[in-house]
């Protein structure tokens, strides 16, 4: 199993760990802060680097409860020490776009004053995108990105919560009413239930990896809306 330190610390930027399993074109971490491909945010980049060498990591994934970090070039053997060294530019964007996304989500409910569902969403350093059950018209855009604007001119705190208690995490999610997450088998299958609570506005059980205040989204733009049919609208957003 890899210990997740983005998991409680996602400032972390480099790290030493040792290698657990040499695989070709691959390695195994006892502990990694670089974020595998899961929940719509894509894989951190960057480099690992120990003596007599270095690789650039291309990609991570989790397979069961080991994080994979697909690197160019020959894996160092099993026991070696490493240093990883994460794309921090890159990684900070998604940072920002992770915790805009969750603002989204909760400026749509507020104006829409329901729970409207989230079917899809997809973040990237560049631009990123969410998918709502509901008609979102051109003229509700300048709308919702107001209330996120003043949101995060308040620079709420953003905390991350882990509970052993799914009946304690239930408990917070409820208590945002329309605003709090809903708990799926996956989430329950999980030890400890992790959910993202922007303090005051709203709580969703996420594994992704978040700014510690909504200050720090700093400028954005809600770029378009888009009809996909069936009642489901796009929204496509980026961080400036
Ligand atoms: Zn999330």
């Amino acid at each position: 199993m890899t210990e997740l330190i983005y998991y409680k610390d996602p400032y972390v930027k480099e790290f030493e760990a040792k290698v657990v399993k040499s695989l070709p074109g691959a390695v195994v971490l006892d502990r990694t802060a670089f974020y595998p491909e899961s929940g719509g945010q894509p894989s951190d980049v960057g480099r690992i680097v120990w003596e007599g060498g270095e690789a650039k990591v291309k990609f991570v994934r989790f397979e069961g409860d080991e994080v994979v970090h697909e690197i160019e070039g020959e894996a160092p053997p099993e026991g070696t020490l490493v240093r990883g060294v994460v794309d921090w530019e890159r990684r900070y964007k998604l940072m920002r776009s992770h915790t805009l996304a969750h603002l989204l989500m909760a400026a749509v409910r507020e104006l829409f004053d329901e729970k409207v569902p989230v079917v899809g969403s997809g973040l990237g350093p560049e631009e990123s995108r969410m998918d709502f059950k509901a008609k979102i018209r051109k003229e509700d855009l300048a709308k919702i990105e107001e209330i996120i604007k003043k949101w995060v001119e308040e620079d709420r705190p953003v905390r991350i919560r882990l509970f052993e208690d799914p009946e304690e995490a239930r408990k917070l999610l409820e208590g945002y009413g329309k605003q709090g997450g809903e708990l799926t088998e996956e989430h329950l299958a999980k030890r400890p239930i992790r959910i993202i609570e922007i303090v005051g506005i709203n709580a969703d059980p996420c594994g992704g990896t978040h700014l510690k205040s909504t200050g720090e989204v700093g400028s954005f733009k809600l770029v378009k809306r888009e009809s996909k049919g069936r009642g489901i609208t796009r929204i496509r957003f980026k961080v400036l």
